[in-house]
């Protein structure tokens, strides 16, 4: 039933191009984009040490014209794109928490959930979904394979340090009984074998259970430019066509959809076995608002040509700025400044630092591929350069008011979806 012949990468230590859908098998899949070779984003050497050999991935996109699933043309190794330090912690983006306590709250309403109800975050990461379902009652359960999982059990948020798969669905059911809620936000279109995943969901929800995901919406990424959320991590680019239609594969049936704002744009997604819920009217709007075929492929063509633009424009920008003798820091270093400073190809020659907000784990670290070292944010306020460019530009509204009530006087650049100074 299910594409027999989709890359592999897990075990190989190294990366396997992707030659067919990862979702229905369709080859050959057409280029949409391509942002050159990218190291990992989440391997960040310590400042001071000195420049080692590191992998760098060919970067690209595809598009399966059978099921609409936009995904990345390679599959890299999770040993390597996950590292045990992974830096990653959802709890330090006001955003996140908010859109979790969001999610609750809408879910504990819709689900009608009961206080010993079980809910499993996969890819629980530093427990910031699960916090609200605890605080609420209800039983909670992450399985996270890293070791932010420490940040969770600091927390009290139980966590179980796995990757998820099949055998972890059955061993939680086993312990923990059928699960009432599964969920999985901004961690579904990362893993690698798709099928095996939905299978894990399948086996470890309770008959009425739902499996609520929230993934990086395409057609925002395409509407924003947000060609910078291009990394490793992220092997599919969902539609809600394509993401239905992966459900739909293993007899689960979308109920209700709406966009939510985390990550620029993303769409959360509920599903339950097909048959069990009312499907909501907005499901039909969102499907039928989808370009698909030649409407989809015209919108990747206009994508591919801003996104070339996007970074001619940049630079053009910064190149007047260091002529004037304008000095330049970043603002935030989240995986996506990654793939921007590679592709546009900035270094420590035109950036001096990039600064994060106190206790994140990538201060004293090189942002990949080059560098330009990552400072706590306190300096930027000593030092005051002329200008700094937002990395976090989709949040650039909640962050610009908190710069300046800070004390920072330079100008603040938003560098997509047109660079602009805010
Ligand atoms: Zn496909």
């Amino acid at each position: 039933m299910f594409p027999a012949k989709v890359a592999r990468a897990a075990g190989t230590g190294a990366s396997v191009p992707i030659e067919c859908c990862q979702i229905c098998g369709h080859a050959p899949l057409e280029n949409v984009l391509s942002l050159g070779y990218m190291p990992p984003v989440n391997q960040m050497v310590p400042v001071g040490e000195l420049p080692r050999q590191q992998p760098w991935f060919p970067t690209n996109l595809l598009y399966c014209a059978q099921c609409e699933l936009v995904q990345l043309g390679l599959a890299v190794d999770p040993v390597i794109i996950f590292p045990p330090e992974y830096p990653y912690t959802s709890g330090t983006t006001k955003l996140l928490r908010d859109n979790f306590a969001e999610l609750y709250a809408e879910a504990a309403l819709m689900l009608k959930l009961a206080p010993r109800d079980l809910v499993v975050d996969i890819g629980s990461n530093d427990g910031t979904l699960l916090a609200p379902f605890i605080h609420g009652g209800h039983r909670a359960l992450g399985i996270e394979p890293t070791d932010v999982v420490k940040i969770a059990a600091a927390r009290g948020i139980p966590t179980l340090q796995r990757y998820f798969t099949p055998e972890v669905a059955a061993q939680v059911r086993r312990q923990h009984g059928p699960a009432r809620v599964v969920t999985a936000a901004n961690c579904f279109a990362h893993i690698e074998d798709v099928h095996a995943i939905v299978e894990g969901i399948l086996a470890l929800l309770a008959p009425d259970g739902v499996f609520i995901s929230e993934s990086h919406y395409v057609i925002g990424l395409m509407d924003r430019l947000q060609y910078d959320t291009v990394y490793h991590e992220h092997l599919r680019y969902y539609s809600l066509g394509s993401l239905a239609n992966l459900l739909r594969m293993h007899g689960l049936e979308v109920f209700h959809a709406r966009p939510i704002p985390t990550h620029g744009g993303s769409i959360r997604v509920y599903a339950a076995r097909s048959g069990m819920r009312p499907v909501s009217a907005q499901v039909a709007a969102m499907l039928a608002a989808e370009p698909r075929g030649q409407a989809m492929r015209a919108r990747l063509d206009a994508f591919r040509k801003d996104v070339m633009l996007s970074k001619l424009r940049l630079l053009a920008m910064l190149r007047e700025l260091k002529e004037s003798g304008a000095r330049i820091a970043g603002i935030s270093a989240p995986s996506r400044a990654s793939t921007l400073v590679n592709y546009v190809g900035l270094d420590e020659a035109i950036i001096d630092y990039v600064c994060e907000v106190p206790g994140s784990l990538k201060i004293g670290k090189s942002i990949p591929g080059t560098a330009i070292p990552v400072v706590e944010e306190s300096d930027l306020f000593d030092d005051q350069p002329d200008c700094a460019i937002v990395f976090s530009w989709h949040i650039a509204d909640e962050l610009a008011p908190k710069l300046r009530a800070k004390g920072f006087r330079g100008k603040l650049i938003s560098p997509l979806p047109v660079p602009r100074e805010i």
